[in-house]
């Protein structure tokens, strides 16, 4: 093209047809889905990377257009907070990966776990969660009692523990598996069938497995979240979440908790997310062959108690996350046989690989330890979280035995 050409132009040369890339098969493999679904070269002048619809607002050339602006149904834009090309390509993504109808792309995990609850709650309505879900999103719910929303918090993977702990103004069951820090694995098509007995809707936290291992919706859950700032986006460079479902009544209220409550994803962000996402499959095959490796050489290490890892034989959830899960990702715990903090911190201080921070599911190696999760605080247990990068897996684990030493 030179520079003369009128931008309508035709960029690819008539009488030569080129289909766009549409592996919306049923049958697509996830390696294809993460590189094309949902992208058309065709559509972005033959840009094999989608542009960037770095804008806020959008116009029209006429207020008869504007006007017919959300009925129409090319599905046009208007405001950035309430849609966008870019972030909706990633929203299309995530939605067929996840095996679900539709997807709503926030500002962070947290952002879409908000709006998951809120959709599901009002005053008077009563939430079942699994105790050991993240952190900040038990607070949440305890945080919702101010609205006159009632929570109970159940320890373990029991069913007839859920079902004790529902009432009938149970609205809402929220789990997450495996659990943050403790790894337990719940029954989650049992849950489900529960829930809906009872007429509570099921949200799903699926950061740690991501759908390339686990696929809730197909389990029976009606609402999954993700925090994509883990393994979806995979590079630790955004904040970002996403929360996935089928039903439609569902998506209008979420797609109201995102338009009123404002945690919308800027377009640069799922524009990175959408490059973090083509390599999705292979990041967690290496993620899986790493922490499960170091996982093996920590539970036959003498210095080393318990590690909690589903993907063992000796995991007291191995089978049924056999069932329910493909796969292993890379965050696990583990506790050392000699008790208290001192000895974790030694470690800490001894790794040079495994850096010393928050989060997880990012390329590089991370390790936080002490009673930050333990929920019992006059019993803390002194629980190491290791989250495997894509580093050589020799090399993690031959830092690993040298800070053991030290311990
Ligand atoms: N869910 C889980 C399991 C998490 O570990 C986190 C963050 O660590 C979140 C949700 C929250 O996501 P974000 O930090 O993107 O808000």
């Amino acid at each position: 093209m030179t520079k003369s050409d009128p931008p309508s132009a035709p960029l690819w040369p008539p009488g030569k047809p080129r289909r766009p890339v549409e592996p919306d098969a049923d049958d697509a493999g996830v390696e294809t889905l993460c590189v094309h679904f949902g992208e058309s070269p065709l559509d972005h002048r033959g840009a094999a990377a989608p542009p960037i619809y770095q804008t806020s607002t959008f116009v029209y050339p006429d207020a008869e257009a504007f006007a017919r602006r959300r009925t129409d149904a090319a599905g046009l834009y208007d405001y950035t907070r309430v849609g966008n090309p870019t972030v909706q390509l990633l929203e299309r993504r995530i939605a067929r990966l996840e095996r679900g109808r539709w997807a709503c792309a926030f500002a962070s995990g947290m952002g879409a776990i908000s709006a998951a609850a809120g959709a599901c709650l009002e005053a008077g309505a009563h939430v079942v969660a699994c105790a050991h879900c993240y952190w900040p999103t038990r607070q949440l719910l305890d945080h919702l009692r101010r609205f006159g929303v009632e929570v109970s918090f159940v320890h373990g993977v029991r069913v007839e523990d859920f079902a004790a702990a529902m009432r009938p103004e149970t609205r809402l069951v929220w789990l997450e598996s495996p659990t943050s820090g403790h790894f337990e694995i719940l029954p989650v098509a049992a849950l489900c069938r529960l829930a809906h007995e009872r007429g509570a809707t099921v949200v799903f936290d699926n950061s740690w497995a991501t759908p390339v291992f686990q696929q809730p919706l197909e389990l029976g859950v009606d609402l999954v979240v993700h925090s994509v700032t883990k393994y979806l986006n995979g590079h630790s460079d955004v904040v970002a979440g996403v929360v996935v479902g089928r039903d439609e009544s569902l998506r209008q209220r979420i797609e109201r908790e995102l338009e009123l409550a404002g945690a919308s994803l800027d377009p640069f962000a799922a524009w990175l997310i959408l490059r973090g996402l083509r390599t999705l499959p292979l990041r967690m095959r290496q993620h899986q062959a790493s922490a499960l490796a170091l996982a093996k050489m920590l539970a036959a290490h003498p210095k080393v108690a318990r590690v909690h890892h589903p993907g063992l034989p000796e995991h007291p959830g191995h089978v049924l996350a056999r069932e329910q899960l493909r796969g292993w990702s890379g965050l696990f715990s583990f506790e050392l046989a000699e008790p208290g903090a001192e000895p974790v911190r030694r470690l800490l201080n001894a790794l040079r690989l495994f850096q010393i921070g928050v989060s997880w599911g990012g390329y590089e190696s991370l390790i936080l330890g002490g009673s930050m999760f333990s929920d019992r605080p006059d019993r803390p247990r002194h629980l190491i979280r290791v989250s495997v990068g894509l580093e050589t897996t020799d090399d993690l684990l031959r830092d690993m035995r040298q800070a053991l030493e030290t311990v």
